[in-house]
């Protein structure tokens, strides 16, 4: 009998349904070895105008008695809460389901609107991870203002700086086994902060138990300029929730915006798979909306579920759908964001075409 899974469904607001929706079906029919169970769990912008609360306790339940989560973008600038800041359930979840790990993979591959030219022979493959959960986020919603200042604190605690590392260098010995360089580098600000210093000391610690790797540091503003001038150079790293942040929309940028940047964010016993954009409130309810980054986000679910539970073909599904947006990408069959004509849901046809 097929395995099934339960998967929590967080549709999101403005495009998020409709990049959803094809993305469903495509996982409903990648295989007959397995399936899966989806169950819509409301949040967001939407929910808090049907029910005044952007996060209700029993969709935060399903998501956590489930085997994944898929999430679509959430917010609407148009709502708000009193004091004029947007909901951002998703930052919720992950402290309340510690998704300390937010993996951000960066490939460019043909088709893409990079703004690099790229070297013969270079290949722009690394994932950052940035943790999710503390960091300069600590104070997030909490921080001080007066008159004359203001204040947030960043915190990194032991115990999630050492998870974080141990799972980047987790990953990094998956990639080395596939192929790729093995080099890990702990992107921080050791030279100024002395919180940076502990954190760059758990991350030599952790270095010690991966001797097949190579380990390295490097400041985040060089880093920053590392990434647009030889991005082919790095393999896996891993950064503060704050710097994460930033370095992944750089990283978007090198794939040529938002609407091609997929990402987990994963913790011991949870995952969830969204991808990096927003809701595009803009271009909502005209069909219009570039599935690809959530249709990789539920490749990486695949990848992460298969591994879990040791079922290589769904691995190798995960694959299977990054290589069909591939060769979508390298055709032209794709939306008008990245230059094709394609519409959301001919976009998830072409990539189902593919598989
Ligand atoms: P956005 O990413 O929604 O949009 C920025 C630009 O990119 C817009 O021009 C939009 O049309 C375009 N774009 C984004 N995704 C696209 C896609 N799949 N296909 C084609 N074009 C796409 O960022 P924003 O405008 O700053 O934010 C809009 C809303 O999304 C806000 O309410 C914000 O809070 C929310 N948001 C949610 C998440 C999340 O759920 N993880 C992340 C960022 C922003």
């Amino acid at each position: 009998m097929a395995k099934s899974f339960e998967i929590a469904v967080f549709q999101g607001d403005c495009i998020g349904p409709e990049i959803m929706a094809p993305t469903l079906e495509l996982l409903s029919g990648i295989s007959s070895d397995y399936d899966f169970n989806f169950t819509d769990c409301p949040a967001g912008a939407t929910s808090y105008v049907d029910c005044g609360s952007d996060l209700p306790e029993a969709s935060l339940e399903t998501a956590r008695k489930a085997d994944a989560i898929l999430l679509s973008a959430l917010g609407d600038p148009a709502v708000r809460f009193p004091d004029g800041t947007e909901m951002t359930p998703q930052i919720d979840i992950r402290i309340a389901l510690d998704l300390y790990a937010g993996v951000r993979p960066v490939r460019v591959v043909p088709g893409m609107r990079t703004p690099l030219i790229i070297p013969e022979g270079k290949i722009i493959d690394f994932v950052l991870v940035r943790e999710s959960t503390e960091g300069l986020f600590h104070t997030q919603g909490k921080g001080l203002v007066t008159e004359d200042m203001a204040e947030e604190t960043l915190r990194l605690t032991r115990r999630t700086t050492q998870k974080v590392c141990e799972f980047t260098f987790d990953l990094g010995r998956a990639r080395h086994k596939e192929g790729s360089s093995g080099r890990v580098t702990s992107v921080d600000k050791a030279n100024v902060f002395r919180a940076f210093a502990f954190w760059r000391d758990i991350f030599d610690g952790v270095a010690k138990n991966y001797p097949e790797l190579s380990a390295d540091h490097a400041y985040v503003d060089a880093m920053a300029l590392y990434m647009v001038q030889k991005p082919w150079d790095w393999d896996v790293m891993v950064t503060e929730n704050m710097f994460g942040d930033i370095l992944s929309d750089l990283g978007a940028g090198l794939m040529g915006g938002l609407g091609m940047a997929p990402s987990a964010d994963i913790g011991d016993d949870h995952a969830l798979f969204q991808p990096c954009h927003g809701s595009a409130p803009d271009i909502a309810g005209r069909g219009i909306a570039n599935p690809f980054a959530m249709i990789l986000s539920a490749g990486m679910m695949l990848d992460w579920l298969g591994r879990r539970h040791d079922m290589p073909g769904m691995i190798d599904d995960g694959k299977r759908l990054q290589a069909a947006v591939d060769a979508c990408l390298a055709a032209g069959e794709t939306t008008g964001d990245l230059g094709g004509s394609l519409d959301t849901l001919g976009a998830a046809g072409a990539v189902m075409d593919r598989l």
